[in-house]
């Protein structure tokens, strides 16, 4: 691993691979393997990561908005790309740039159609999502017909797929609200496949669906946190291997005295004599304050240092007392191994490691390891 002389996010490729072909290796041999490289490739490097994932050979890649996806078609991705959320003043880019998107509700459709038939496309590949129970983005069943009439009178696009999202997959409590998803999107397909006459492909996995809910792989299963080393269960924490170690360095050390404090509004006051390090790396780069005052902690050689009064913009101070280190020593604010994990991480500001990874701004350089 480099040696980190700034804030550096490494981004281990070798691990990618190992967690697609792990995950892969839960999915029988016709599921399509759907990447979601949304949010920077949840805050890792989308070129690098979608790059990395087309040599894999992967069926598909997905992104939330049309810029998204027209930062990888501009880096050379070739890969069929779904936009899960995308917004009718995109429509031309996206048709442009061969984008796919997911379609959620009437106007969405009629808006898609009309620029779709405007630019002279046949059958159009469109992606159609059903709301099971998210209660955030898709048609209803009862919407089927109404779909299958205006599709019936076009032939600018044509469904690739039919999609829905679960809700709690990832936790058992819920197993038996996200069986009766599962029952209600085989419901809809079916509708939809009798009403249209042609089966397009049909997928409602995420990262623990996949997981958790082998039968409801069918066509396709659409996996994002799992790809970046995250699943959800001691088993999957075991095996797979989070892909972004974020580093900094120690800038400088202060002694702070008994009744002295540390950091905007005095948060910290001392209560005995103490050694902080000061860390280039702030809530402007997706530490926010909520890690602040003794919640959030740094690595520092192989020891937690805890972070001390509030998160600056640009910097946060950690408590090194008890830590034999010196300026410029490198510190791990989060990475791949199990004493220093983004989820625990995020654990400790009572977040997810979602939020936390896709929380790194784009000011903190990424470093492609290989
Ligand atoms: C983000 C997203 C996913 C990926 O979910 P993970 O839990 O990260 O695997 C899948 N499907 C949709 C519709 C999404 O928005």
């Amino acid at each position: 691993m480099l040696k980190a002389q700034e804030t550096i996010l490494e981004i281990n490729l070798k691990s990618l691979k190992h967690n697609f072909e792990y995950i892969k290796s839960k999915l029988d041999g016709t599921t399509k393997f759907l990447a979601v490289v949304k949010a920077f490739a949840y805050g890792s490097d989308a070129v690098e990561v979608a790059k990395s994932l087309q040599e894999l050979d992967v069926d598909y890649l997905a992104v939330a908005y049309v810029s998204e996806g027209v930062v990888l078609r501009d880096a050379g991705i070739t890969k069929p790309i779904i936009v899960l959320h995308p917004q009718a003043v995109n429509f031309a880019t996206l048709i442009d740039r061969c984008l796919e998107p997911s379609i959620y509700n009437a106007k969405v459709l009629n808006e898609f159609i009309k620029i779709a038939s405007l630019k002279q496309q046949t059958n159009y590949p469109i992606h159609i999502k059903f709301n099971t129970g998210l209660n955030r983005l898709g048609f209803w069943e009862s919407d089927i017909n109404f779909i299958v009439d205006i599709l019936k009178n076009t032939n600018s696009v044509n469904v690739i797929s039919i999609f829905s999202h679960l809700v709690a997959s990832e936790d058992i409590n819920e197993r038996e609200f996200t069986l009766a998803q599962i029952k209600t999107f085989e419901s809809i397909v079916k509708n939809f496949i009798t009403t249209i006459g042609y089966k397009p492909w049909i997928h409602i996995c995420n990262t623990s669906g996949i997981f958790n809910y082998p039968e409801a792989h069918f066509d396709m299963v659409r996996c994002g946190i799992g790809l970046y080393g995250f699943g959800n269960s001691e088993k999957e924490h075991k095996t797979l291997l989070p892909i972004a170690t974020l580093k900094t360095i120690i800038s400088q050390i202060h002694i702070v005295e008994k009744g002295e404090t540390v950091g905007y509004n005095r948060a910290f006051k001392s209560d005995g004599d103490i050694k902080t390090a000061t860390l280039p790396i702030g809530h402007a780069d997706g530490i926010g304050r909520q890690y602040g005052n003794g919640k959030g902690f740094v690595i520092i050689h192989s020891k937690r240092a805890p972070i001390v009064g509030n998160v600056c913009m640009d910097m946060i101070m950690v408590d090194i007392t008890n830590i034999e280190c010196k300026e410029g020593d490198e510190v791990i604010v989060f990475g791949d191994s199990l004493s220093s994990n983004a989820r625990d991480f995020a654990k400790s500001a009572q977040t997810i490691s979602y939020e936390i990874i896709t929380a790194i701004s784009q000011r903190i350089k990424r470093v492609i390891s290989k």
